[in-house]
Parts: structure tokens; C-alpha cells; sequence
């Protein structure tokens, strides 16, 4: 039998590449909503393929096979569109990835691409450590990195004890993110990126997104944002300019709960000090055919389905979470037991005008409800508790609805006390400049109706009066016995 050669596979791969840039293009043009729903699957895609199956395929599968020994030199080539082994890509991942490129870029002329990683910290690992290398031109010249201190608890130590302890690679940390001139007296030729997570979680911290970008861009370098609390429904920095952005998919994209999941997304040709010319062009394609092929940080196909069922619904979802928010946020601000609320929606946050120039809900203006453009602040709040971190314990402990959890972007609302939980690893004085004090919750509001979510603030701030709000759990729970758990 004659041999096909590997032209005619890469020939063949040509067309069906013809076709789904095309695709892509005409979801390109559609709504966010319609976006979400339908990503990047197709009708065609599912009778061509998928035995006709509405909804994306989980492809459990470890690896694909070919043809024929052409196809397969084609395909572990690169030479055409082809996942090959799970740990490379996959089909229902790339589904997902599809989504999150369109969401990301949704509004604007930026081509995104996007690579799914297992958690929200491999994507930040996957994100940063690209340019932490040793660049050839400059042998052993140190490197350092420019980043916000108000950052995920997990990001914090990524930061200082993986990349700064014990790579030597310095972390110069933006105290007041707000503060353009702090910034700049932080770059030097040595830096290889700007890092912001905005909204900050837990505290709020919010800074001038376009300002950052234009910043990094006169030094050559790439902004690279966490915009995990705000998701692609209420901001999306790569139509501000920004090179990458990260999500822990984890959280308020993956609603539900089941899984962790996290995702760069980055747009083509970025700006880099580093001299890796297919790194620059097309940064998430890069990272799945080299570092993330390397490093084997990759989702699980399960989990990227279950993830992308819920981003179907992001933009409803933050919106009724926002306004329940704002809600709750506006009952607690006046509530005797009450030291402060941090919220961005509140008129009083002092990075509330700020936040509202970038924080609207994707699609207002052509939404019946609105018909215009409306703010939407996100659904993660903190407060503070009068009294000190026993007071705010007591509270705390008296919840009845809200999930004591260190988790947020639930469907249920879930709470923490972050300095003894998400923020406890770095230690006071980082807390402190963090500004993450022992008496402050945080609230991430789920879609439950707020006045029940109310009534159960109100009943466990009662306790503060010297209301007894008694609970009943069993002693030790049977589950917590029989499954595997720390200590
Ligand atoms: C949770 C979180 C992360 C880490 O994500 P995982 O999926 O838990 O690894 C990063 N950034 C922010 C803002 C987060 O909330």
C-alpha cells in the first residue's frame, strides 16, 4: 500500500484549520451570553464528529491514535492540529479553552488564545516563570519580578518562598497598588514582568489597569493580571491592553463546586524583554507544546466539562450576585456591631470611582432589562467585626447558612476569617501590609435570595448582645473519619 505521506495529512489539516478559524470567527461576532452557551462547539462539529451529542464530549481518553505512521509524524510534529496524549491537550479541554479565549477577548479586535491548567496556581506558575529565565544576552544578570502584596494567600507564597527563597529571584512588592510612581521606582532593566490581581482578594485592592499596561509596555515587559473575583463577565484586561491574563477557573467560573481548575490566557504576539520569539507570538500555544508538555501541569477532561457547563451562565450569575452583594454590603455598613465594610460598589471605597470606570456587566447596553451600561462590583466582600478577632470568631462561628469554607465563587455563600485561613501562612507583618486584619470575613455571596442571607448576618452578629444561636453537629462528623484529610 502506498504511503499517504505526511503532505496529505497537513494538507487535510489546512482545511479543517480553514474551518474552525471560521467558526471562530462567526462566535466572534456573537453576544457574551451566546458565547458562553455555545463556545467554540458546533453543531457540525457534533455530527462530524461527536455522534451528534448537544452538549461537549468528555473524552476521558489518555491519547489519540492515527491512522498511520505519516499521520503520526505529522501530528507528533506539530505539523498539524492533532492533542496526542492527555497531557498535551485534549479535546474537551480544548473546549473549554475555546470558551475562555472568546470570553477573555470578548469586545475587542485581540486574538487570544488559551491554555487550561489543573489550578488557578499552575496557571500563575505556567504565566510567570516563562520570563524568569535566564535570558542568553545577559548571562547571570539577577532577575526580579513587580507584583502587588495584596494577592491570593497561595499567590503570596508562590511568590516569596518558590520564586524568592528558593529561586533568588526577586520579588519587589507594590504596597499601594493605586500608586503609579511606586510602580515605576520598582522597574529595572532586570524586570521581567508587572503582576496585579484586581479586585484583590480578600481586601479590594484596585488599581488603573490601563495605566499598568502602558507602564510595562514603555519597559518592554508584560502586565500580567489575575482577574479571578472579577471574571471575563465584569473585566477584561486584555482589551485594555494587558498580555496576560490568568483565572482560577476554580472559583465563580466553576460555580458548582466539583473541581479546581485554573487558565492563562494570554493575547498573540505579547510583549517581552526575552528573546523567544515563539513564546511572543502565540504565548498559550508555546506553553502547551513546551513548558506545560515538560511540566505536566494540565487539567483533567472531567473537569474542564464541568467547568465549562458552568460558565454557560457567568454573566447572569455576577450580575444577581453583584446586586445581592451590593445589598448586603449597604445592611452591614450601618450595623452597630460593624467596624467597616470593603466593597468597590460602596460609594464611600475610596477606589470606588476608580473601580467603576472598569467594573461594568459585560452586555448591559444591549440587555432588555438595562439598556444601558451598568456598574457591577463582583460578589466577594470583607467586613470587619467591632470587638477583635475573639468577637469576630464568635460571629463567625454562630453562621448558619453561609458556609464556614476557605473558598469563594460558590453558588452557595461561603465565608472565612482569612487571617487564620486563605492568608495565614504569610504572617502578621505581610498581613499587615496586605492590610488583612484579625477581625475581618470574608463574604462571598452566592445566588441564594439575599434576605435570607441577610437574616443569617443579622442572627450571628446577635451574638455580640449575648443571643445564644445554638447549633447542633454531631461530635465528630462520620465523613471527616473516614476520608483522607490533613493531620
Ligand atoms: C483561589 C485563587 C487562586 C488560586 O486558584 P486555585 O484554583 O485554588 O489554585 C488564585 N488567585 C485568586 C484570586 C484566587 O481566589
Amino acid at each position: 500500500m502506498a504511503s499517504k505521506g505526511v503532505d496529505y495529512y497537513k494538507q487535510a489539516a489546512a482545511r479543517a484549520l480553514q474551518w474552525h478559524a471560521e467558526h471562530i470567527q462567526k462566535m466572534k461576532k456573537c453576544r457574551f451570553d451566546t458565547i458562553a452557551v455555545h463556545g467554540i462547539y458546533s453543531m457540525q462539529e457534533a455530527l462530524d464528529f461527536n455522534q451528534g451529542s448537544i452538549v461537549e464530549p468528555i473524552y476521558m481518553s489518555t491519547s489519540q491514535a492515527y491512522r498511520d505512521s505519516d499521520e503520526m509524524e505529522a501530528g507528533l510534529g506539530y505539523q498539524i492540529p492533532t492533542w496526542c496524549y492527555a497531557r498535551i491537550a485534549n479535546p474537551s479541554i480544548y473546549y473549554m479553552e475555546g470558551v475562555l479565549a472568546l470570553l477573555e477577548s470578548y469586545g475587542s479586535d485581540v486574538d487570544a488564545s488559551c491554555i487550561a491548567t489543573a489550578s488557578g496556581m499552575a496557571a500563575i506558575q505556567s504565566a510567570s516563570d516563562q520570563f524568569l529565565v535566564e535570558d542568553p544576552k545577559r548571562p547571570n544578570a539577577p532577575m526580579n519580578f513587580v507584583a502587588t502584596c495584596q494577592v491570593y494567600g497561595g499567590t503570596f507564597q508562590q511568590f516569596a518562598i518558590r520564586k524568592e527563597q528558593e529561586r533568588n529571584i526577586e520579588w519587589r512588592r507594590i504596597i499601594n497598588s493605586n500608586d503609579m510612581s511606586e510602580w515605576e521606582s520598582k522597574i529595572d532593566e532586570n524586570t521581567r514582568f508587572l503582576y496585579g490581581e484586581m479586585p484583590s482578594n480578600p481586601s479590594q485592592a484596585f488599581f488603573d489597569v490601563k495605566k499598568i499596561v502602558d507602564l510595562a509596555h514603555k519597559y518592554g515587559i508584560p502586565a500580567i493580571f489575575d482577574s479571578t473575583v472579577a471574571t471575563p463577565a465584569l473585566l477584561r484586561p486584555l482589551e485594555y491592553g494587558a498580555d496576560i491574563v490568568v483565572q482560577s477557573v476554580t472559583k465563580s467560573l466553576f460555580t458548582s463546586g466539583f473541581g479546581i481548575a485554573g487558565a492563562v490566557i494570554a493575547r498573540k504576539n505579547l510583549t517581552s524583554n526575552i528573546d523567544n520569539p515563539e513564546m511572543k507570538a502565540d504565548f498559550c500555544a508555546y506553553l502547551k507544546k513546551l513548558p506545560n508538555r515538560d511540566n505536566g501541569p494540565n487539567l483533567s477532561p472531567m473537569n474542564a466539562i464541568m467547568a465549562l457547563n458552568d460558565i454557560r451562565s457567568i454573566r447572569h450569575r455576577m450580575d444577581i450576585t453583584s446586586r445581592s452583594t451590593m445589598q448586603l454590603a449597604n445592611y452591614l455598613k450601618d450595623h452597630k456591631h460593624i467596624e467597616g465594610v470593603d466593597y468597590l460598589g460602596l460609594e464611600e471605597h475610596n477606589l470606588h470611582q476608580l473601580a467603576s470606570d472598569y467594573m461594568y456587566l459585560v452586555d448591559a447596553e444591549h440587555d432588555a432589562q438595562y439598556g444601558s451600561p451598568v456598574n457591577r462590583y463582583g460578589h466577594l466582600m470583607s467586613f470587619r467585626v467591632k470587638g477583635g478577632a475573639q468577637k469576630t470568631r464568635d460571629v463567625f462561628d454562630a453562621m448558619q447558612r453561609i458556609w464556614r469554607a476557605t473558598d469563594l465563587g460558590r453558588i452557595k455563600s461561603v465565608a472565612t476569617i482569612p487571617a487564620i485561613s486563605t492568608h495565614s501562612q504569610q504572617g502578621e507583618e505581610a498581613r499587615k501590609q496586605a492590610n488583612i486584619p484579625p477581625n475581618l470575613v470574608r463574604l462571598c455571596v452566592g445566588m441564594e435570595h439575599p434576605d435570607d442571607i441577610m437574616a443569617d448576618l443579622d442572627q450571628a452578629l446577635s451574638v455580640l448582645d449575648g443571643k445564644k444561636v445554638t447549633m447542633t453537629f454531631p461530635e465528630y462528623s462520620a465523613g471527616g473519619a473516614s476520608s483522607a484529610r490533613i493531620g
